[in-house]
C-alpha cells in the first residue's frame, strides 16, 4: 500500500491540456478526491490547519469549491454557505462583479449568510489568477465578519494569485504547482 503524502495527492491530480479552451492547462480535482484514503487525507490536513481558529462558517465557491468545502464545515464544526453564478440563489442576494480575460463574471451570497461575529474561511478547489477569490473577498466584507481566511486545495504559483489577495486575508493551499 503507498503512503499517502502531498507527493502522491499531487501526483494524483489529472492535468488535461487544452481545457475548457486552447492553452489552459486544466487541473483536474476529480481523480485525487475519488479515492477514498486520499480525499481522507486531503480533508484532515486542511483541517488540521485551521483547528482552533474559531472558524464559524466556510464559504465555498460554486461548483468545485462546495465538495472539499463541505467536509471542512463538517470536520471544524461550522457552518456552510455557498457562493453562486448568477440566477441561482433563491433569495435576496449581494453580487460582486469581476473582471475575466474577456469580460467580467458576477458571484453571489444570500444577503442573511454571514453575520458580524463571524470567522469565516473562504475555500475554492483553485487559486489560478486570484479573480475569483477577490470577488468573493469583497462580498464576505459586506457582512463586517471579524475575520476572514482564503484556503485552495490547489494553487497555481506562477500566476501570483495570492500576492494579489488582500494581507488582511491570511491564504494557505495544500498543494503548489
Ligand atoms: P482565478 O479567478 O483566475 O483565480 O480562477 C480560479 C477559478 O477558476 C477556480 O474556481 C477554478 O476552479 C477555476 N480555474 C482556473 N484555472 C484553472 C485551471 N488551470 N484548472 C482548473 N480550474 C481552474
Amino acid at each position: 500500500m503507498t503512503k499517502i503524502n502531498l507527493d502522491v495527492v499531487q501526483a494524483s491530480i489529472r492535468n488535461v491540456p487544452d481545457f475548457p479552451k486552447p492553452g489552459i492547462q486544466f487541473k483536474d480535482i476529480t481523480t485525487a478526491f475519488k479515492k477514498p484514503d486520499l480525499f481522507r487525507f486531503i480533508v484532515e490536513e486542511t483541517a488540521a490547519h485551521y483547528r482552533n481558529l474559531g472558524v464559524t462558517r466556510i464559504v465555498g465557491v460554486e461548483s468545485r469549491g462546495f465538495i472539499l468545502g463541505s467536509a471542512l464545515a463538517y470536520k471544524l464544526g461550522a457552518g456552510f454557505v455557498p457562493v453562486r453564478k448568477p440566477g441561482k440563489l433563491p433569495a435576496k442576494t449581494y453580487k460582486q462583479s469581476y473582471e475575466l480575460e474577456y469580460g467580467t463574471d458576477t458571484l453571489e451570497m444570500h444577503t442573511d449568510a454571514l453575520s458580524p461575529d463571524d470567522v469565516v474561511l473562504i475555500h475554492d478547489d483553485l487559486l489560478a489568477t486570484g479573480g475569483t477569490v477577490g470577488a468573493t473577498i469583497d462580498l464576505v466584507r459586506k457582512f463586517g465578519v471579524k475575520k476572514i481566511f482564503a484556503n485552495f486545495f490547489v494553487e497555481l504559483d506562477l500566476l501570483n494569485g495570492s500576492g494579489k489577495i488582500d494581507e488582511q486575508v491570511p491564504v494557505w493551499s495544500l498543494i503548489h504547482f
